[in-house]
């Protein structure tokens, strides 16, 4: 493979799906096929190549985003592997703000399932146009219409299938090209590496000519120039079809579908395929935004080579004790050995060495440029969300969002001789995962560590064993809660100092107002009716969000709230802004003393998957749980169970619903904001 593809044979693409939807397996098939590895690794051998970390083969699972680079068709793939599993969403969503296209796997047994929803909300955020593919065809119970129209109604897209199967279950077989008008064999003897061309069985002819047409039809709704030449002729050439499924995929009004079974190897060539007639190359995607954060004004660069730098760091990774941080070149080039500005520091740093990825294994590179995902090494600063550019073009882009950590550990290390081990093994980590806090309570003395999920805190521990062999013993995990308000409030205090001999008053009022669950905090000064210097303004804001840190009921962060700061009693020459600091800070506080505080905990949308007869216990035992059941479905010939239930109360359910179903339900848990803790629960 050429080091850099013209822009146009570039192809930036993330798998997403559901924890088990099978994107691990897929990628494993395109390295196959593409070369670029020489046997297939299976996840449940626990030798699937992306899914390199021990703690990954192990659980057969994905934790951590791996990149890695393959060539079809005479174009370059970069492709990224996420996890489905909620507690390691941040990989998905720092993969999707830096991929141009992504394919979502559905199973086709179970369709679409929450985490799949998730993850498809995340890519309708960053505007990411995405193909479907309908994997496990294979599967007792696969029913690909059911998948398509799931995708329909739960997504609220619209679904153009591309192919038909051919058999079902034990007895599928391969699939209809639409377009193509063929029918595609896979065999079995040579892991699905040949595809052989058809007619269309006589059985499928029908039901392939309605699915084309319908394919034609919906397209042509959408598309003016498909439907300039529909009018023309009802069987618009086949070039005209495609070139239409592509702009209105790159617009996202639908989402072209195709299906098989990666287990099986079939279906994988016509995928990837269709990821390159069909999602975009860096070039077809709009200029990134930032801001010049000399003027404030907003700033494009354009994805070419010969424009200056712009890259995000999008990804942290700490291997054989060396940082490794992966970027995503939006224009211009990096090349091994540069310095480059890190313009949300302000600060300037040497790109030492530049690999392209491989799951874990890298390939040393000179330079990368436009439309390029690399890692480099030598950069000492740079942290998930930071924009690098040349040094005399700083742009910002829009920093990336990071969920807050739901529940939180204590650890400290067996031998008190760690204790600094730990505390650097723990600083490696967090640098790597944003969704990962460490801060030490100042009673005890112990590390807290705060994250997303039960599992994201059981795979620090497990890492900080094996990978910084550091042994920690851990207390129990915790819920972390929030506190607000829930009635407006209005107070004033006032800090004196004496300067010089004379008395300095400082005095700050402030209104508050309870906003709807998951606003969020907003902290303004109201038009006064005069102006304090821009130095007291800034005391007065900050001492008012860092009291936002640490309500008065148990010292969790507030949310969901307005503060207004509506007087600032200030002398305009008064030399230290530290006093309005403080009396923002006291007015603010004693406000959420009278605004009636209440305790938020975190709530998990649940869905669990069971057979039939363990319904009806399923149920009783969320019902103790405190949980709220909000559907049920028949699925299948089994049972979809929807439900809203407080994290605190799901601590160990894998457990608990192994031993009420035999070890037959599954289920899946999404952050679902935050709801009012009971009262009795307040004194914890
Ligand atoms: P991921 O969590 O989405 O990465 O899913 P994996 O690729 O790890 O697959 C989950 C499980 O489903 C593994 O045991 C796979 O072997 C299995 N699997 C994947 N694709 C298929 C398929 O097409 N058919 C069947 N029957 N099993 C599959
Ligand atoms: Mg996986």
């Amino acid at each position: 493979m050429s080091a850099h593809p013209p822009l146009a044979r570039t192809r930036n693409i993330g798998i997403i799906a559901h924890i088990d939807a099978g994107k691990t397996t897929v990628t494993e098939r395109f390295l196959y096929y593409s070369g670029r590895s020489h046997r297939i690794g299976e996840v449940h051998d626990g030798a699937a190549t992306m899914d390199w970390m021990p703690q990954e083969q192990e659980r057969g699972i994905t934790i951590t985003a791996a990149a890695t680079t393959f060539a079809w068709r005479g174009h370059q793939l970069n492709l990224i592997d996420t996890p489905g599993h909620v507690d390691f969403t941040i990989e998905v969503e720092r993969s999707l703000r830096v991929l141009d296209g992504a394919v979502a796997v559905f199973c086709g047994v179970a369709g679409v399932q929450p985490q799949t929803e998730t993850v498809w909300h995340q890519a309708e955020r960053y505007g990411v146009p995405t193909l479907s593919f309908v994997n496990k065809l294979d599967r007792v119970g696969a029913d690909f219409e059911a998948v398509v129209a799931a995708i329909a109604a739960r997504l609220k897209t619209t679904p153009l299938p591309l192919q038909i199967p051919i058999g079902l279950e034990r007895d599928f077989r391969g699939v209809v090209d639409l377009l193509g008008g063929r029918a595609l064999f896979w065999h079995e003897d040579d892991l699905g590496a040949a595809l052989e061309a058809a007619p269309i069985p006589a059985e499928l002819a029908g039901p392939a000519a309605a699915a084309r047409a319908h394919l034609v039809e919906t397209l042509a709704d959408r598309d003016e120039e498909l439907l300039a030449a529909y009018v023309e002729d009802p069987e618009p050439p086949v070039a005209a079809i495609v070139a239409a499924l592509r702009r209105q995929t790159l617009a996202r009004t639908v989402t072209p579908v195709l299906c098989g079974s990666a287990l099986r190897n079939k279906g994988l060539q016509p995928l990837l395929d269709a990821v390159i007639d069909l999602l975009p190359s860096p070039e077809d995607v709009p200029p990134v935004r930032g801001t010049d954060p000399r003027t404030g004004e907003t700033v494009e660069r354009p994805p070419r080579a010969g424009a200056p730098l712009c890259a995000l760091a999008f990804k942290v990774m700490t291997a054989e004790d060396r940082r490794l941080t992966y970027v995503r070149v939006y224009s211009g080039r990096l090349r091994a050995g540069d310095t480059v500005l890190n313009a949300t520091r302000g600060e300037q740093e040497k790109v030492a060495r530049l690999f392209r990825m491989h799951a874990n294994k890298r390939e040393r590179l000179d330079e990368a440029v436009a439309g390029d995902i690399v890692a480099a090494a030598g950069l000492k600063t740079a942290a998930t969300g930071d924009t690098l550019t040349a040094p005399g073009h700083p742009v910002l882009l829009e920093p990336m969002r990071f969920s807050n950590p739901v529940i939180a550990l204590a650890v400290e290390p067996r031998g008190s001789a760690d204790t600094d081990r730990l505390a650097h093994a723990l600083g490696k980590l967090a640098a790597e995962d944003p969704t990962l806090s460490v801060r030490t309570d100042p009673e005890s003395g112990q590390n807290i560590v705060s994250g997303m999920g039960e599992l994201h805190l059981e795979i620090v521990l497990d890492r900080l064993e094996r990978e910084f062999h550091v042994p920690v013993r851990s207390g129990r995990p915790q819920v972390i809660y929030r506190e607000t308000i829930s009635r407006e409030a209005d107070r004033a205090a006032e800090f004196q100092r004496e300067i010089a001999g004379q008395t300095v008053r400082a005095e700050v009022a402030v209104h508050l107002r309870p906003l709807p669950r998951g606003a969020g905090e907003r902290v303004f000064i109201s038009p006064l009716p005069l102006e304090p210097p821009e130095a007291i303004a800034e005391a007065v804001r900050g001492g008012i969000t860092d009291s936002l840190g640490a309500g008065m009921l148990g010292g969790y962060p507030l949310v969901d709230l307005e503060a207004r700061v509506t007087r600032i009693v200030f002398r305009p020459d008064d030399p230290l802004a530290l006093g309005y600091r403080i009396a923002a800070a006291r007015a603010f506080r004693e406000a959420t003393g009278i605004a009636g505080l209440i305790l938020l905990e975190p709530l998990m949308r649940l869905e669990v998957v069971t057979p039939e007869e363990f319904t009806g216990e399923i149920i009783r035992d969320l019902a103790g749980r405190r949980g709220r059941v909000d559907g049920m479905h028949p699925h299948g010939g089994v049972r979809r169970i929807e439900a809203v239930a407080p994290l605190r109360e799901l601590f160990g359910y894998s457990t608990a619903l192994r031993s009420l179903s035999q070890g037959r339900a599954s289920f899946s848990l999404h952050f679902s904001g935050y709801g009012e803790a009971p009262p009795e629960k307040e004194a914890t």
